[in-house]
């Protein structure tokens, strides 16, 4: 029987460098990037594995955006000569407003991508520029009627909460903005660098709920801790990771998860392209978690929590978790407490 699974490609260049990102990225070079394409392209060979069916391919990074159409097309025909893909497959790529011109978006649809995941942060001018970002609110606005334009439909935006200058008020001008143009999945993340700083986390609670409730208000679903969804629109390449399914990164610093085994690419470019010169695939380290464990971490993220089954091995901190309203138990499910989602980190020390 073929195995469902996934691939992630990850393209780790960025025309500048954004102070609160923590992913793995570089100076966009342009002998560098050839370079490095000409590897993933090894790298997806050496990973073909014909027994898998690919449900989902998503393009992150890094700025995958500024991919020509020659080097999109050049990594997909690797990933369908060498995998099977599933004819109805959700293909994702990170998108930054100020790359997704009208006639991008088409050879980006034409390829094959049939969903688009667009970094817009905020449509609020302060916010932008607070964050430092290469774009603007025009540009934030082009980028997604451009996106609608191409015909695309499965759309998220990632927006950015916790900014100093941010209220409830620039908030909802955000989100008028998904009614206006019937978005249907949205992420949004707190920005942890300037919290630490100056602000306090009553304030983050404040803009973190406010968000959740205006969110459901007008009809989308909480499903896990950063993301939202209408009805038929989430994300089904990161339900892969909360759900325990496999998972094949490829590309440097990717992670992939096979057979309850978590596998680590390199980080450092030398290494990556050695390992891959000596026909290896590039992992610079695996580790096996205690499969409940591994589940716990993943799947209380997600709201509607995962079977109490997994806590078999941990009765004692469930129990303590439960008595102090951290966690609730839904028929046979456990799940985070809807208002405790901001301390998870915490109440995921008890299963470390
Ligand atoms: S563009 Fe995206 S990936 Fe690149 S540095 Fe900024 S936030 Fe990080």
């Amino acid at each position: 029987m073929r195995k469902f699974t996934s691939i992630y490609i990850h393209f780790p260049f960025c025309k500048r460098k954004c102070f609160y990102c923590h992913f793995t990225k570089f100076n966009y070079e342009k002998e560098l990037v050839d370079k490095y394409l000409n590897y993933l392209v090894k790298e997806i060979h050496l990973r073909s594995n014909l027994n898998y069916k690919i449900e989902t391919i998503y393009f992150g990074g890094g700025s995958p955006s500024l991919l020509n159409e020659e080097q999109l097309s050049m990594i997909m025909s690797a990933i369908y000569k060498y995998f099977n893909i599933e004819n109805n497959a959700e293909i994702t790529i990170e998108a930054n407003p100020e790359d997704v011109t009208y006639k991008k978006l088409n050879y980006i649809k034409k390829i094959g991508v049939n969903r688009l995941s667009i970094g817009i942060q905020s449509f609020v001018k302060k916010d932008l520029v607070c964050l430092k970002r290469n774009h603007n609110v025009k540009q934030s606005i082009q980028a997604v009627e451009n996106a609608l334009n191409a015909g695309f439909s499965n759309i998220n935006l990632d927006f950015i909460i916790g900014l100093p200058i941010q209220t409830q008020k620039t908030l909802e001008h955000n989100f008028l903005k998904l009614k206006d143009f019937e978005i249907p999945h949205v992420s949004a993340y707190i920005l942890e660098e300037v919290k630490k700083k100056k602000y306090s986390e009553d304030r983050d609670n404040e803009l973190y709920f406010f968000t959740k409730d205006y969110l459901e208000s007008i009809g989308y679903t909480h499903y896990e801790v950063s993301n939202f969804s209408k009805k038929g629109f989430q994300s089904k390449h990161n339900l892969k990771y909360w759900k325990d399914k496999n998972y094949i990164g490829i590309g440097l610093s990717a992670s992939s998860y096979e057979n309850r085994i978590d596998y680590k690419n390199f980080s450092n470019f030398n290494n990556y392209f050695n390992k891959i010169e000596n026909k290896k695939i590039p992992y610079k380290e695996s580790q096996t978690i205690e499969h409940d464990k591994r589940r716990i971490i993943t799947g209380l993220r997600m709201i509607d929590g995962i079977s109490i089954k997994n806590f078999e091995n941990y009765k004692n901190a469930l129990n303590f978790l439960i008595s102090n309203n951290l966690l609730v138990k839904k028929k046979s499910k456990v799940a985070v407490n809807p208002d405790k989602i901001l301390v998870l980190n915490e109440i995921l020390t008890f299963f470390l």
